[in-house]
């Protein structure tokens, strides 16, 4: 896809379009309500493969450049995320800026619900941070673009189910690469963070006889792992100092940074959090001249976009599954392409997307 490279001194006087040719975005909408106190941006990245679909984050920013940055690179990373997932969604993201504790009302939620609506279905938002699935109800009282409704109002639900399943399969794949066979059988494997996605992972690869490992802040889940899936808790100091397989971010991301890669011991890293790799180009280099293979984490996790996506369509889980059983095949691909042109795999990745766009806006442009 188009890219243009703009001066740091040509940017400053053009903050707003300049930045937006940086990844040749489409479109931005500034939505702003005294009345509600909502002040908000939606971005859309890309509308190639269908209409932009990504979360609404609501955020105290300190300043507006930093939510315009946030949307830009946010909605980009959907474009890619639902391209290499193989689905007819383009990329879009939106911020709400403001600490959800003290502004968020029925009244802020809706006008955004507006503000959506107005765009006539070229962005459908959806949950992420400081939102929920009742904020995603409220906003549906304004508009039909919105997915990720419970499951009692006709929606997908919780996701996390189907973006474990997506993690495990990729993993396996990585570990076919990795180890020749794709079975988890007596692999050492590390879960950081047991939350919605990480806890129905440790019940995968523990049911498949893996050797898990487990760190979280809360302690009841980590509780909740040891007794029912046998896990062996490690405590925050001791995790980068274990000799593993496999080691599976699933809490936050820039785990992958200069200092946990100086002790990481494992062959493979592939797990949910999104953004893994706190530098892309420099970790995503760094990971594969170690011999670890990095598999791309917006591949890994594309299970939770695979879902909003069922539901669009009128929402069946096992389709949504089987969608992201194909997770495996991609994640295969991603690798052989990697290898073969002796690229990273996150490079891999992106070439992968790209090329998924540029020959389907070739078929857009036939009448
Ligand atoms: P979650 O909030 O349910 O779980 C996160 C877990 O990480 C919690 O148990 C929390 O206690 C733990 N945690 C927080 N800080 C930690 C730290 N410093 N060290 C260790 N553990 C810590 O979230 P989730 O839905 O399970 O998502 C996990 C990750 O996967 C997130 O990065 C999310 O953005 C990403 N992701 C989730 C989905 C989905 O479908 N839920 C889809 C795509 C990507």
């Amino acid at each position: 896809m188009e890219v243009k490279e703009i001066k740091n001194s040509t940017l400053a006087q053009n903050p707003v379009i300049g930045q937006m040719l940086v990844n040749n975005h489409e479109q931005l909408l500034f939505c702003n309500d005294n009345a509600t106190g909502l002040k908000a941006i939606i971005a859309i990245h890309n509308t190639v493969l269908g209409p932009s679909l990504g979360g609404t984050r609501m955020w105290n920013y300190t300043n507006e450049m930093e939510a315009l940055t946030d949307v830009l690179r946010l909605s980009r990373g959907m474009t890619y995320k639902s391209s290499v997932a193989g689905l007819n969604l383009g990329g879009g993201k939106a911020v709400i800026i403001g600490d959800a504790a003290k502004v968020k009302s029925e009244a802020l939620l809706r006008r955004f619900g507006k503000f959506v609506n107005s765009l006539g279905g070229k962005y459908i938002t959806a949950e992420d941070v400081a939102m929920n699935s009742r904020d995603m109800e409220i906003i549906k009282m304004e508009t039909d673009y919105v997915s990720g409704l419970p499951e009692n109002m006709g929606g997908s639900g919780d996701p996390s189910p189907v973006t474990a399943y997506g993690v495990y399969v990729s993993m396996k794949a990585s570990a076919k690469e990795a180890f020749g066979i794709d079975s988890l059988e007596g692999k050492k494997i590390f879960v950081q963070g047991i939350g919605n996605v990480g806890m129905h992972l440790v019940e995968y690869i523990s049911k498949e006889g893996a050797k898990v490992y487990v760190y979280d802040i809360n302690e009841d889940r980590i509780k909740n792992a040891v007794e029912k899936y046998n896990a062996e808790f490690v405590p925050a100091d001791k995790m980068f100092d274990l000799d593993i397989d496999i080691y599976a971010p699933c809490a936050l991301g820039a785990t992958v940074n200069d200092e946990t890669l100086s002790k990481l011991k494992c062959r493979v890293i592939c797990g949910a959090a999104n953004n893994q790799l706190a530098d892309e180009k420099k970790h995503g280099e760094l990971v594969m001249s170690k011999g670890i293979l990095y598999a791309p984490d917006f591949v890994v996790n594309a299970g939770g976009i695979i879902n909003v996506y069922y539901e669009l369509e009128g929402y069946n889980r096992e389709r949504a599954m089987a969608h992201a059983e194909k997770i495996y095949g991609t994640t295969w691909n991603i690798i052989q392409t990697a290898k073969t042109q002796n690229i990273p795999t996150y490079a891999a990745a992106n070439k992968i997307a790209e090329q998924r766009i540029e020959s389907i806006a070739k078929i857009n442009a036939v009448l």
